[in-house]
Protein backbone atom coordinates (compact mmCIF):
# COMPACT_ATOMS: atom_id res chain seq x y z
CA UNK A 1 0.00 0.00 0.00
CA UNK A 2 1.18 3.82 -0.21
CA UNK A 3 0.32 6.80 0.78
CA UNK A 4 -0.88 9.48 -1.76
CA UNK A 5 -0.58 12.37 -2.65
CA UNK A 6 -3.53 15.04 -1.74
CA UNK A 7 -4.81 17.65 -4.01
CA UNK A 8 -4.71 21.16 -2.23
CA UNK A 9 -7.84 24.08 -2.82
CA UNK A 10 -6.70 25.62 -6.12
CA UNK A 11 -6.40 22.53 -8.09
CA UNK A 12 -9.21 21.72 -10.93
CA UNK A 13 -9.36 18.18 -9.62
CA UNK A 14 -11.49 19.25 -6.97
CA UNK A 15 -13.78 21.63 -9.26
CA UNK A 16 -14.93 18.43 -11.20
CA UNK A 17 -17.89 16.60 -11.42
CA UNK A 18 -16.60 12.89 -11.47
CA UNK A 19 -17.66 9.79 -13.34
CA UNK A 20 -19.27 6.48 -11.76
CA UNK A 21 -16.97 3.68 -11.12
CA UNK A 22 -18.59 0.82 -13.72
CA UNK A 23 -19.79 -1.52 -11.27
CA UNK A 24 -18.23 -4.45 -12.93
CA UNK A 25 -14.52 -2.88 -12.26
CA UNK A 26 -15.37 -2.36 -8.76
CA UNK A 27 -13.16 -5.30 -7.80
CA UNK A 28 -10.57 -5.03 -10.09
CA UNK A 29 -6.65 -4.90 -9.05
CA UNK A 30 -6.57 -0.96 -9.66
CA UNK A 31 -10.00 -0.15 -7.63
CA UNK A 32 -8.76 -2.23 -4.84
CA UNK A 33 -5.39 -1.12 -4.90
CA UNK A 34 -7.07 2.70 -4.72
CA UNK A 35 -9.67 2.02 -2.00
CA UNK A 36 -6.50 0.37 -0.22
CA UNK A 37 -4.09 3.45 -0.67
CA UNK A 38 -7.03 5.82 -0.17
CA UNK A 39 -7.72 4.57 3.12
CA UNK A 40 -3.80 4.52 4.23
CA UNK A 41 -3.81 8.05 3.11
CA UNK A 42 -6.78 9.20 5.07
CA UNK A 43 -4.97 7.24 8.48
CA UNK A 44 -1.49 8.85 7.88
CA UNK A 45 -3.03 12.38 7.39
CA UNK A 46 -5.86 11.86 10.35
CA UNK A 47 -8.59 12.54 8.11
CA UNK A 48 -12.29 11.08 8.69
CA UNK A 49 -12.82 10.84 5.24
CA UNK A 50 -11.28 10.72 1.38
CA UNK A 51 -12.68 10.95 -1.70
CA UNK A 52 -10.90 10.19 -5.14
CA UNK A 53 -10.58 13.57 -6.36
CA UNK A 54 -8.27 14.47 -3.24
CA UNK A 55 -5.90 11.83 -4.24
CA UNK A 56 -6.06 12.98 -8.30
CA UNK A 57 -8.62 9.98 -9.14
CA UNK A 58 -11.48 11.25 -11.17
CA UNK A 59 -14.04 9.10 -9.94
CA UNK A 60 -17.09 8.03 -7.47
CA UNK A 61 -16.08 6.82 -4.44
CA UNK A 62 -14.56 7.70 -1.17
CA UNK A 63 -13.33 5.95 2.23
CA UNK A 64 -14.41 6.55 5.93
CA UNK A 65 -13.58 5.73 9.30
CA UNK A 66 -16.65 4.74 11.30
CA UNK A 67 -17.09 6.01 14.28
CA UNK A 68 -19.47 4.23 16.39
CA UNK A 69 -20.24 4.67 20.63
CA UNK A 70 -18.10 1.96 21.49
CA UNK A 71 -15.59 3.92 24.19
CA UNK A 72 -16.25 1.12 27.03
CA UNK A 73 -15.69 -2.27 24.29
CA UNK A 74 -12.30 -4.21 24.18
CA UNK A 75 -9.93 -2.34 22.31
CA UNK A 76 -10.10 -4.61 19.36
CA UNK A 77 -13.63 -3.41 18.69
CA UNK A 78 -12.23 0.08 18.70
CA UNK A 79 -10.46 -0.31 15.64
CA UNK A 80 -11.27 2.26 12.80
CA UNK A 81 -13.64 0.27 10.49
CA UNK A 82 -13.11 1.67 7.66
CA UNK A 83 -15.79 2.10 4.99
CA UNK A 84 -15.74 2.40 1.30
CA UNK A 85 -18.85 3.94 -0.83
CA UNK A 86 -18.78 3.44 -4.33
CA UNK A 87 -21.24 5.50 -6.30
CA UNK A 88 -22.87 7.00 -3.51
CA UNK A 89 -26.29 8.48 -3.27
CA UNK A 90 -27.80 10.19 -0.63
CA UNK A 91 -31.27 11.27 0.44
CA UNK A 92 -32.21 13.53 3.36
CA UNK A 93 -33.99 11.10 6.04
CA UNK A 94 -35.39 13.89 8.21
CA UNK A 95 -36.24 17.37 8.19
CA UNK A 96 -32.98 18.48 10.52
CA UNK A 97 -30.52 20.22 9.69
CA UNK A 98 -27.25 21.01 12.10
CA UNK A 99 -24.26 23.06 12.04
CA UNK A 100 -21.00 21.87 13.13
CA UNK A 101 -17.48 22.10 12.36
CA UNK A 102 -15.44 20.77 9.74
CA UNK A 103 -12.21 20.53 7.99
CA UNK A 104 -10.48 19.24 4.69
CA UNK A 105 -7.40 17.51 3.78
CA UNK A 106 -7.50 19.25 0.82
CA UNK A 107 -8.21 22.33 2.70
CA UNK A 108 -5.47 22.14 5.33
CA UNK A 109 -5.07 24.29 8.59
CA UNK A 110 -8.99 25.46 8.53
CA UNK A 111 -12.19 24.60 10.18
CA UNK A 112 -15.76 26.39 9.37
CA UNK A 113 -19.56 25.80 10.83
CA UNK A 114 -21.56 23.81 8.10
CA UNK A 115 -24.85 22.95 7.59
CA UNK A 116 -25.69 19.47 6.93
CA UNK A 117 -28.74 16.98 6.97
CA UNK A 118 -28.83 15.14 10.24
CA UNK A 119 -30.46 11.78 9.22
CA UNK A 120 -29.39 10.38 5.66
CA UNK A 121 -29.98 7.52 3.88
CA UNK A 122 -27.38 6.23 1.49
CA UNK A 123 -27.27 4.00 -1.84
CA UNK A 124 -23.93 2.89 -2.98
CA UNK A 125 -21.71 0.10 -3.97
CA UNK A 126 -19.60 -1.75 -1.26
CA UNK A 127 -15.86 -2.82 -2.09
CA UNK A 128 -16.95 -5.96 -3.00
CA UNK A 129 -19.57 -4.70 -5.86
CA UNK A 130 -22.74 -5.45 -3.99
CA UNK A 131 -25.00 -2.81 -4.17
CA UNK A 132 -25.90 -1.84 -0.35
CA UNK A 133 -28.13 0.63 1.68
CA UNK A 134 -27.54 2.89 4.91
CA UNK A 135 -28.26 5.10 7.47
CA UNK A 136 -26.30 7.87 9.18
CA UNK A 137 -26.78 10.16 11.46
CA UNK A 138 -25.08 13.01 13.09
CA UNK A 139 -21.06 13.11 12.54
CA UNK A 140 -20.87 9.81 10.39
CA UNK A 141 -24.00 11.44 7.98
CA UNK A 142 -21.91 15.01 7.78
CA UNK A 143 -18.69 12.92 7.21
CA UNK A 144 -21.15 11.34 4.12
CA UNK A 145 -22.04 14.55 2.54
CA UNK A 146 -18.75 15.88 2.69
CA UNK A 147 -17.23 13.42 0.74
CA UNK A 148 -20.22 13.14 -1.81
CA UNK A 149 -20.04 16.62 -2.37
CA UNK A 150 -15.94 15.89 -3.41
CA UNK A 151 -17.47 13.75 -6.69
CA UNK A 152 -19.35 16.92 -7.65
CA UNK A 153 -16.68 19.31 -7.31
CA UNK A 154 -18.03 20.85 -4.21
CA UNK A 155 -15.87 22.37 -1.24
CA UNK A 156 -17.37 22.58 2.58
CA UNK A 157 -16.76 26.49 1.74
CA UNK A 158 -19.57 26.42 -0.61
CA UNK A 159 -21.76 25.20 2.01
CA UNK A 160 -21.02 27.38 4.23
CA UNK A 161 -24.33 30.10 5.40
CA UNK A 162 -21.41 32.97 5.83
CA UNK A 163 -17.51 32.84 6.31
CA UNK A 164 -17.70 34.17 9.71
CA UNK A 165 -16.97 31.24 11.56
CA UNK A 166 -14.42 29.95 9.17
CA UNK A 167 -11.06 29.58 12.08
CA UNK A 168 -8.32 28.52 11.69
CA UNK A 169 -6.62 25.50 13.83
CA UNK A 170 -4.76 26.79 16.28
CA UNK A 171 -8.02 29.63 16.99
CA UNK A 172 -10.47 27.21 16.54
CA UNK A 173 -8.73 25.23 19.38
CA UNK A 174 -8.69 27.95 21.03
CA UNK A 175 -11.68 29.74 20.64
CA UNK A 176 -13.93 27.11 19.61
CA UNK A 177 -13.30 23.51 20.67
CA UNK A 178 -15.75 21.93 22.44
CA UNK A 179 -13.68 20.88 25.95
CA UNK A 180 -14.46 17.67 27.45
CA UNK A 181 -17.65 16.87 28.64
CA UNK A 182 -18.78 20.12 26.91
ZN1 LIG B 1 -12.82 17.30 2.15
Amino acid sequence: MSILKVSRMGHPVLRKKVRPVPPAEITSGPIQRLIDDMAQTMLEYNGAGLAAPQVHEELRLFVAQVVGDHEDEEDEARKPEILALINPEIKPASRHVEEDWEGCLSIPDLRGLVPRHRDISVKAYDRTGRPIELQASGFMARVIQHETDHLDGVLFLDRMKSLESLSFIEEFARYHAKRDGE
